[in-house]
């Protein structure tokens, strides 16, 4: 614990001139440049403690546009300033099982249903991506489990992850959109996992082509992303987990996440609210508890002391929240179709995206 507060100037030596600035942005949906401020966010909430206070102790902003309704943040880091956000013991890459006993129970049960809910869906002799993997820790749950005419592979812009995983013997590669066609062929993949990604990439729309190319006809994105929709946005409001500024660009609906998928040539066929939602309820209500109380993360070790404390009211919260209205996490699947169609896809006056 320390007096130093979220919003208040960084310590001295914490050198803000060596911060770049934020990029101002236009609506990625329609182009324009009317937008109402939702949330103005005085830090990384979850992070700070952890990375350096000059980048956690920024003021971050999201906006929703007046023209087609679309949530995104404005201004936002860069493409080189946006690595500062992601330390090493960030959650994608943190230890996994996770430490504790009620937290590893808990991951253990949600291996098991995923491996349910997947597995049937692969073919015989199919090939599963997992796009942004980061530890890749449901590729490591599932290896034992596969046929060995199956094929699973991990992608990520990281190395540290990718080294990892390739420890434990599974297929993996440094890589991102750009690459991805290199990486795993075109055309050649039956089903991509695209776990809390969209939302974190500056051009989705390009991240979906891109996906699109390296897919069979027919076949499928599993992805899971926020619900921008969710009451417990407004509820919350700067503290919302959802937002995980400065690292989430865009933040969709079921709309705006349909109108992103049709624009790449993608069907969207099922859209689902899921229990993890209540992840979203305890991380939003330590954030408020750690701003109100001053609370920082240790460095080196994340993730917060009594997350574990508050997911366990969080559950039949979200279960409520499930039965009347829409929990702030969502999964989704799009699907390409079966005769792949030669049509550009793309939105009238804007340029296509360079390959
Ligand atoms: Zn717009």
């Amino acid at each position: 614990m320390t007096s130093q507060l979220p919003g208040r100037p960084p310590e001295q030596g914490a050198s803000e001139a060596c911060v770049p600035p934020l990029i101002s942005v236009i609506c990625d949906g329609c182009g324009a440049d009317k937008a109402d401020v939702l949330a103005e966010i005085d830090a990384d909430y979850e992070y700070l403690g952890v990375i350096e206070d000059a980048y956690a102790l920024r003021r971050f902003r999201y906006v929703g546009c007046r023209e087609c309704g679309l949530i995104y943040q404005n201004p936002r880091p860069s493409d080189q300033e946006i690595f500062h956000y992601y330390p090493d013991v960030y959650g994608c890459f943190a230890q996994c099982p996770p430490p504790g006993r009620m937290m590893g129970l808990l991951y253990k049960v949600m291996v098991w249903l995923k491996r349910r809910e997947l597995m049937p869906l692969l073919p015989d002799d199919g090939v599963l991506l997992d796009f942004g993997c980061g530890n890749g820790h449901w590729l490591q749950a599932f290896k034992p489990h596969i046929k060995p005419t199956q094929r699973l592979v991990g992608v990520d812009p990281c190395q540290k992850p990718i080294d990892q995983l390739r420890e434990f013997g599974v297929e993996a590669y440094v890589g991102d959109e750009h690459n991805i066609g290199e990486v795993v062929g075109e055309q050649s993949v039956d089903l991509i996992l695209l776990n809390h990604v969209i939302e974190h990439v500056p051009d989705p729309r390009r991240l979906l082509r891109r996906l699109r190319s390296v897919l069979k006809p027919g076949g499928r994105i599993l992805g899971v992303t926020p619900n921008v929709a969710a009451w417990d946005r407004k509820l919350f409001g700067k503290y919302w987990a959802g937002w995980h500024a400065p690292r989430h660009f865009i933040l969709f609906d079921e709309s705006s996440l349909r109108r992103y998928a049709s624009d790449a040539g993608l069907e969207l066929v099922d859209c689902r609210y899921e229990f993890e939602g209540a992840n979203h309820w305890s991380v939003s209500a330590h954030s408020w508890l750690a701003q109100k109380l001053g609370w920082r993360a240790s460095p080196g070790r994340y993730r917060m002391a009594l997350y574990p404390l508050l997911l366990l009211p969080a559950l039949p919260v979200t279960l409520v929240q499930k039965l009347f209205s829409k929990p702030s996490v969502m999964s989704f699947e799009l699907r390409k179709p079966d005769a792949d169609s030669q049509v550009e896809h793309g939105v009238p006056g804007r340029r296509p995206d360079n390959p």
